[in-house]
């Protein structure tokens, strides 16, 4: 069973996944698999150097996401296109490679395993999972929490959070909630009582 845990930005997803795994249930982040598939010697990169020419890499043949980003994201017709080039060429890379994580996870004995994803929801991989629990926190707090982990004002916190998905159309998706609003202690609480639930349905034939 695939767990998918999403949420917006500091609303807390990788500090409840290290709860579950400290009650044995492992997880893999697609931020982490999303630039693997991008590193030097990966077919994807070549792909994107012979696309866009040597300007989006640097001098150590590393991406260069911030002349990609100037391609993909202006913001007119052209940069759309490419922004769908891109996603071709780099979506079922990552879709492949979480899959054979997430198995390779699952057959070291876990219960269930889960999938850490900040774009769960907009990237479609919330097909691959069997849940999809979702981490809420008031955005006031999320706002805190953002500019006292990140070097960003208050602002800036504000217009990251802006620019993602609406906390109610995360909530009305989600399966499970988990409120990450009180202290770590209360959060590791809901750890425990979901984990108790997921271990059950992983036992259960038949799920969904
Ligand atoms: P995400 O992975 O969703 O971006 P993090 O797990 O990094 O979020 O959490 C964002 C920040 O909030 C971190 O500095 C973390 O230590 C803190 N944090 C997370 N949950 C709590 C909590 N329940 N109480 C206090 N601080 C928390």
């Amino acid at each position: 069973m695939i767990i998918g845990l999403t949420g917006g930005i500091a609303s807390g997803k990788s500090t409840v996944a290290r709860a579950f795994e400290a009650l044995g249930a492992p997880w893999v982040d697609a931020d982490d698999v999303a630039r693997e598939v991008v590193e030097p010697g990966e077919p994807a990169l070549a792909e994107i150097a012979e696309r866009f020419g040597a300007e989006v890499l640097n001098s150590d043949g590393t991406l260069n996401r911030r002349a990609l980003r100037e391609i993909v994201f202006h913001n007119d017709n052209e940069s759309e296109s490419e922004r769908r080039w891109l996603e071709s060429v780099t979506h079922p890379r990552i879709r492949e490679r979480l899959i054979a994580h997430l198995e390779r996870l699952a057959a070291s004995g876990a219960p269930y395993v889960l999938l850490v994803s900040p774009l769960l929801f907009e990237s479609g991989q919330y097909q691959m999972v069997d849940r999809a629990l979702v981490i809420d926190v008031p955005e006031a707090l999320q706002i805190q929490r953002t500019a006292a982990r990140d070097d960003v004002d208050e602002a800036q916190a504000r217009a990251i959070i802006t620019a993602q998905m609406p906390r109610t159309e995360r909530l009305a998706r989600a399966d499970d909630v988990l409120d990450n609003g009180g202290s770590e202690t209360e959060m590791r609480r809901q750890v425990a009582e979901l984990d108790r639930q997921y271990r059950e349905l992983a036992l259960t034939p038949h799920r969904e």
